[in-house]
């Protein structure tokens, strides 16, 4: 059976409410015609250059991805700009875009939860005081306390990564909040939630003196390592959920080369 851009939509904001997005944010469907015909799905963390590319290549009718393909308001849609002549490339090769956002870190088995699981965590909660899985951030604890150098190796390990930032708070990692891409604003959330050691992304010089003064271990795993992770999650998901309706679509995952380099 085939599946049409709104079906996909609708499946989307089954698999990540938008009432769960914050309210500054842009989600859902970005680009596109809801009535087209959708054969070949492409997840993404990011709508770039190098993903429209493969998209292309792949005959791929929409792009699903977590960060918005468009966030600022747009007074035009020219190639004069990168961003919106990459939506205005996308429109001219009637490729749809559909993103997930806040909604998809908030969400149970989104970007956290995701995090959560390949760290290991046990009695996983959101860790924004209501105690439910609904919120932006997790916190669990390891099986077994570690010391903060094998920790980052840990996290450097299931992120697959080749370096990670340790802002050492010296005491042992036990109950761990994690929050995907960019969290430090939540830094006194894990706090209160009781939090030994933070994993987050975008971590700053001054954030790093934050953690440091209020004792907790934190792990800068990058924005894009952090969230990387969901894209194949989300994959399996959607397929899964595509099949089991009868849809015949292919679901792929792009690939994404690290923005940020450590020379
Ligand atoms: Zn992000």
């Amino acid at each position: 059976m085939f599946i049409l851009v709104k079906d996909i939509v609708k499946i989307m904001s089954e698999m990540a409410p938008a009432r769960l997005a914050e309210d500054w944010d842009n989600v859902g469907l970005q680009v596109g015609r809801c009535e087209k015909e959708v054969r070949v799905i492409l997840c993404a963390l990011d709508f770039s250059a190098e993903v429209l590319e493969q998209a292309a290549q792949l005959h791929a009718d929409i792009i699903v991805t977590h960060h918005p393909a468009i966030f600022h308001g747009i007074k035009k849609l020219t190639d004069l700009d990168w961003r919106t002549a990459l939506l205005l490339e996308a429109a001219r090769q009637d490729i749809a875009v559909f993103s997930a956002h806040t909604n998809l870190d908030s969400v149970a088995g989104g970007v956290n939860d995701v995090l959560a699981t390949l760290l290991e965590l046990e009695n996983v909660n959101g860790f924004s005081g209501d105690d439910t899985l609904e919120g932006i951030g997790r916190i669990g604890v390891l099986k077994q306390p570690m010391d903060i150098t094998a920790f980052a190796e840990k996290v450097k390990s299931v992120l697959k990564l080749n370096h990670v930032t340790v802002i050492p708070a010296d005491r042992p990692v036990h109950k761990v909040a994690v929050c995907g891409g960019s969290g430090m604003d939540f830094l006194d959330c894990a706090a209160e939630a009781g939090a030994d050691t933070y994993v987050t992304g975008d971590v700053k010089y001054h954030d790093a003196q934050d953690a440091k003064g209020k004792h907790i271990n934190l792990i800068d795993a990058t924005h894009q390592g952090t969230e990387l992770p969901v894209v194949n999650e989300l994959a399996d998901r959607l397929a899964l959920r595509l099949s089991r309706e009868g849809y015949t679509a292919k679901v792929l995952v792009a690939k994404e080369t690290k923005l940020m380099q450590i020379v």
